[in-house]
């Protein structure tokens, strides 16, 4: 069954097409490439779902929610389904490393005892448990990504949503994300991770989807 659903979509910024009648089904649990050079409307296709953006044209169903019939106020209740990762991390500088993960309860109104066992377990899992009151300028890039997968992931998403993930990491590190990443997809989380890296993609365990010039190479899923 699937958990994501994109019928005929497109996305144009002016002129330019960036994604053009993309229909797609992402099966619950899996673990899903979107692959392609730069610029072929990977970010973009990851932006619609979280509605970061909209559809220009186009139907995108998650969880069974008409993303084009969410109603302003119910976005944040969208939103907590994913968790994103990014090729440039996005930490906060000036919070620490538990302050930057902890955020993402808070907002939610979570009590303060529950904060702290679920900040310092989920950094245990991504092994930065010895690096609370680091500041994320102080770490490496590989570290900053673990605690960025520690914040998506600490609100148990459904989904899990990671544009170039280890775009900026060493092998070692890139490793270890994709570790993790296979980990939370283990647990029964929905993987989509977008990249042009070619390594990665021959490497690749899940279902890999070609987008070119805003279109998928292949028809699929309906
Ligand atoms: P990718 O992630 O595959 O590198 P993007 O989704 O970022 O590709 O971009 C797809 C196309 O849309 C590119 O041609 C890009 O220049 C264009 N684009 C993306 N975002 C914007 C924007 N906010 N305004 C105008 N053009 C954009
Ligand atoms: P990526 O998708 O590769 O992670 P970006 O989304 O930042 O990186 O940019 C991808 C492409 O989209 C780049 O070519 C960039 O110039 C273009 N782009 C992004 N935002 C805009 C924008 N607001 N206006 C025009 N082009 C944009």
């Amino acid at each position: 069954s699937a958990v994501i659903r994109m019928f005929h979509v497109h996305r144009r910024y002016g002129a330019k097409q960036a994604l053009v009648d993309v229909t797609l089904d992402i099966a619950k649990n899996e673990f899903l490439y979107i692959s392609g050079p730069s610029g072929a409307g990977k970010s973009t296709l990851l932006k619609l779902l979280y509605l970061a953006e909209p559809v220009s044209e186009g139907q995108i169903l998650v969880d069974g929610m008409n993303l084009s019939r969410i109603p302003r106020r119910r976005i944040p209740m969208l939103r907590r389904k994913f968790g994103i990762i990014f090729q440039d991390y996005k930490l906060i500088p000036t919070r620490t490393v538990y302050e930057n993960v902890a955020l993402v309860l808070e907002a939610r109104g979570k009590k303060r005892s529950l904060i702290e066992k679920k900040v310092k377990s989920v950094l245990r899992v991504v092994r930065m448990e010895d690096r609370l009151t680091a500041f994320p300028p102080s770490l490496s890039g590989g570290e900053q990504q673990r605690v960025a997968v520690a914040r998506a992931v600490i609100g148990d998403p459904k989904i899990i949503l990671a544009d170039e993930p280890t775009g900026s990491l060493d092998d070692d590190s890139a490793a270890i994300i994709f570790q993790l990443l296979n980990m939370f997809h283990n647990r029964g989380a929905t993987v989509v991770v977008a990249t042009h890296d070619k390594a990665l993609i021959e490497s690749a365990t899940g279902r890999v989807l070609h987008l070119q010039q805003g279109r998928l190479d292949r028809p699929l899923d309906i």
